[in-house]
Parts: structure tokens; sequence; C-alpha cells
């Protein structure tokens, strides 16, 4: 967050080769291309940032906005913009199909609007097969760069701009971690930050540890600063991000543990509120749930994947543990740690899966007593060892569990939700309620979302709200008092 002054870089220099220093160099030199755009074309120059992913993926699109304000670009909410950028996803099939959809239509906007930019990352763009189909069918698109170096975006640009041809810059192997760099978060008062990159988990249907590479930690110090200056511009949420936040720290100099990391973010003046995604439950330590039980800062939320309640496809998966290890563990962290919601990510129709394997998962939302859960269709993405599995389910048998689980989510969440009713608690307003005019909506400490009559001047401050009616997975309250001071 912290403003750093381009105007002072000397351009006439060659760029710095270390970073952040060169991508700051390319910024500057961004920001004067863009000066004389505006007078040539007499209004200011917009870009439009778009992401088809998972909360990481929405951050790292907060960083590329960074960017491309910092360079003087001006932020557009639709495409017709004269920069693009696409931030892809490549977890289930029909987000890559989005985004084919999305960039035809970019594609003829272009046709109409002289010196349009198109750009894709993202982990979509981190597979091989993607890349060659871009080349053939889309060569309107000008940048195309991976989620490993998406801190380049600024050299690319200038890159583009000079040759005037398709830059195309994919990084095989491991990530480079760059710091400082700018970020243009969507809340004042809350915020994501990386603790690590990667994944070492190989689930078998999950192609996330293919385009994202193996796991790398940040450095505590860099989190904590990041935290701290997060803070000191008044931010009073954050959410630590990674996509197996249990094995943070492990590849460390000097390793350091999970919950270690969230006792130090802890001790940050001003930070009121913790959070964390995503945990695995294979490797969800004592000491974490003790940390999270004597915190009053870390939300009471765990979200859980599950992704199969039956044992013999947890195997097949990869998932190193089973149905009653998982319900075990869900015991524990609702014991110790009162008040706690517990949500999951559920697959539905990984190969082999039978009837008899799909009533197990039915079996452990009722007994875990999800409050909410992500349900997928699994998706066979190739390169993966379930992509290669025999049986794989045909679509209608899948559909049919998918409704089935779905109905049977909904009246077990909102049992949990229910129980709720008559308490006040405490809410962090995120803004104006999207569908009633007068209205505000907020999150409560165990992330359910609350929806009370209140003004838009409330957003990011605390609030105690009396949870009046359960909506499912929702609530409408009444405000009942300020709670900021603490
Ligand atoms: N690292 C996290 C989340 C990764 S992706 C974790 O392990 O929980 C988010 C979710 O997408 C996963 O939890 C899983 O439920 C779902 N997912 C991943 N690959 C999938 C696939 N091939 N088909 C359907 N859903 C998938
Ligand atoms: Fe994918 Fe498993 Fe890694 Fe999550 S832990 S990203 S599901 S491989």
């Amino acid at each position: 967050m912290t403003n750093f002054d381009y105007d002072s870089i000397d351009l006439s220099a060659l760029p710095p080769e270390t970073e952040p220093a060169r991508q700051r160099y390319f910024i500057a030199r961004l920001r004067r291309w863009t000066k004389k755009r505006e007078q040539e074309l007499g209004r200011p120059v917009t870009a439009c940032v778009t992401s088809f992913g998972c909360q990481m993926n929405a951050h790292d699109s907060e960083k590329l906005s960074g960017v491309l304000l910092a360079s003087g670009f001006h932020p557009a909410d639709s495409e017709d913009a004269d920069f693009v950028i696409y931030n892809t996803c490549t977890v289930r099939e029909n987000a890559d199909q989005r985004v084919y959809g999305r960039l035809g239509r970019a594609g003829s906007i272009r046709r109409r609007r002289p010196g349009m930019m198109i750009a894709l990352t993202g982990c979509m763009m981190q597979e091989k097969p993607v890349i060659e189909k871009l080349k053939k069918s889309y060569p309107f698109v000008d940048i195309i760069f991976g989620n490993k170096n998406n801190y380049k975006l600024a050299e690319l640009i200038a890159e583009h701009i000079d040759s005037g041809k398709q830059v195309i810059d994919i990084l095989d192997g491991n990530r480079k971690i760059v710091e400082d760099l700018p970020a243009e978060h969507k809340y004042s008062f809350k915020s994501g930050v990386n603790i690590m990159y990667g994944c070492n988990n190989f689930c078998s249907y999950c192609i996330v540890p293919y385009v994202t590479g193996r796991e790398q930690s940040r450095r505590p110090e860099d989190i904590l600063g990041e935290v701290r200056d997060l803070a000191a511009h008044g931010v009073v949420e954050v959410m630590l991000l990674g996509q197996n936040v249990n094995s943070y720290g492990k590849t460390l100099e000097t390793p350091v543990t999970f919950a270690q990391l969230l006792r130090e973010v802890e001790k940050v003046p001003g930070i009121r509120r913790i959070r964390f995604m995503t945990p695995h439950p294979k490797d969800l330590s004592d000491e974490l749930i003790d940390t999270m039980a004597g915190s009053t800062k870390i939300c009471r939320h765990v979200h859980l994947p599950l992704q199969s309640g039956s044992s013999r496809i947890l195997e097949k998966m990869n998932r190193h543990y089973t149905k009653e290890q998982y319900l075990a563990l869900v015991r524990k962290i609702r014991e110790r740690i009162p008040g706690v919601s517990v949500t999951a990510d559920i697959i539905v129709g990984f190969p082999g899966e039978t009837e008899e394997d799909f009533r197990e998962t039915l079996d452990v939302v009722r007994k875990a007593a999800f409050d909410g859960a992500f349900t997928f269709l699994y998706s066979k993405r190739s390169g993966t060892p379930a992509a290669r599995m025999e049986d794989q389910v045909p679509g209608d048998v899948m559909k049919y569990r998918f409704d089935r689980l779905l109905a049977l989510m909904q009246e077990v969440g909102s049992a949990m939700c229910e129980k709720h009713v008559g308490e006040v608690q405490e809410v962090l307003v995120d803004g104006a309620d999207d569908h009633r005019a007068g209205w505000v909506s907020g999150r409560l400490s165990n992330n359910t979302l609350v929806h009370f009559p209140g003004s838009a001047e409330l957003s990011g401050r605390f609030v105690n709200v009396r949870l009046d009616q359960s909506k499912g997975f929702y609530y409408l309250g009444t405000f009942s008092g300020m709670a900021d001071e603490r």
C-alpha cells in the first residue's frame, strides 16, 4: 500500500536487473506512455481486470489492478476499455470455457477500438495445450503470461508496446516471489495476504499442483510487514491465503508452523479479525486448534474441504484421511472452539464413485453438520491421474447425485443457521446490500452473511446486530449498537 514515487526513477538508464526495482522502472515508463496517450485521445486511458477463480486468483487481480493504476490506467468496469486482462482459472473445465467465451467478446470490441490491448494470465496459462490453442485460434491476444510471473505485468505491457507483437511469457518450475509491488484492494478495510504459493499434495483429480508449482512459503517477516502496512492503512481483517496453509513454513530456512505465524499476525495492532484458507484435513494440527481456541482475533470459521465421504474414494483421491478421521477432526474442532462454523468443498462423481460411496458423502454431511459447502461436479482435468481412471461417472448420474447433495446441504445448513437466531453478534460491515435499498451487509466471525437496515457509512465498521431471522445460509437482522471500540 506504500506510495512509491515512480516519477523519481531515471528512465534514461537501463532497466535494473533486480526486483522489485525492475517492475517499478517499467511502471514509471508506462506512466509516461499513458500520459502521452491520454493527450492524444483527449480522455483517460482505461483498464479492466476480470477474475475467474478462487480467493487467491481474486487477490492476484488486486495486484494486477495495483500495477495498472500505478501505471496511469483508470479503472473501467467493463471490457470496453483500452486494456483488458483476464485472470483465468483452470480448476474445472467450465472455467476454461467461460474464458474463451469472454475472449471472443473482447476480440469483437477490439475491432472497433483501435489500440485496445488484450492480456491473459492466471492458472489456465500454465497449461501448454492452452497456449497452443491461443496461438492458433486467438492471435489477437496481445500478452499471455502465467500466474507464476504475474508480477511482470508492467514489463510485458512495455515489451508489447515496443514490439507491437504478441508477447508470451510463461515460467516453468516455481514462481519467483517478488515483494513490495502495488496492490489495489477491493475493500479498504479487509484484504487477502498470500502466505504461500503452490501445492505439493497432488490430489488425483486436481490440476492445481501442475499449474502453480511446488509449495513455497513467504518469509514470516515479509508477511508480517505486509500485515502491519495494511493495518497502518486501516485494514482490520486479513485473510491468510494458501492452497494448504497447514504446510506453511516447512520449507523455510528457519521453519515456522502456521499456528506460530497466526500468533504473530495476532500481535499486529489494528488487526481485529484473522481468517485463513485453506487448511487440509490430513495435517490440521492440535496446535492450530488450540491457537484458534485461545484467540479473540482468529475468526470462528474453519473451511475444511471434505471432497468425498467415502474412505475408498478418498484413497483414490490421494487425500490421506478416512471418513472416520475427518469426522473425528470436525468433532474436535467443534468441541474446542465454541461457536465455530465448519464448511467444506465436496466433489460429486469422482471416477468409480458408486451410489454407496455417494451415500457415505451424504452421511458425512449429516454427521459433520456443515454450516455450508461448495459442491462441485467432478471435472476431468487432463494430465491428472483421475482423468486416466476407468469408470468415469455418466453425466446424468452425477447430476442426480449433485441435486440430492444440494438438497441435503440446504437442510443441514439451515438447521445450523437457525441455531443462532435471537443472538446478538458482531458484524464487520462490507457495504450497501446489493438487493435492498437502505440496508447493509456484513459478516459474522463465523463467516455467515447478515443483512440489516443501516447506512452504507457503516462500511468497514464493527457493529452489533441481532440475528432476527435465518434465511438458510444468511440472516436478516437489526442494528443494536456500534462495536468498534475494543
Ligand atoms: N487447496 C484447496 C482448494 C483447491 S481448489 C484444497 O485442497 O481444499 C478448490 C476446490 O475445487 C477443491 O477443494 C475441490 O473441491 C474442487 N476441485 C478441484 N479439482 C476439481 C475437479 N477436477 N473437479 C471438480 N472439482 C474440483
Ligand atoms: Fe488441489 Fe489437493 Fe492441492 Fe487442494 S490440496 S490444491 S485439492 S492438489
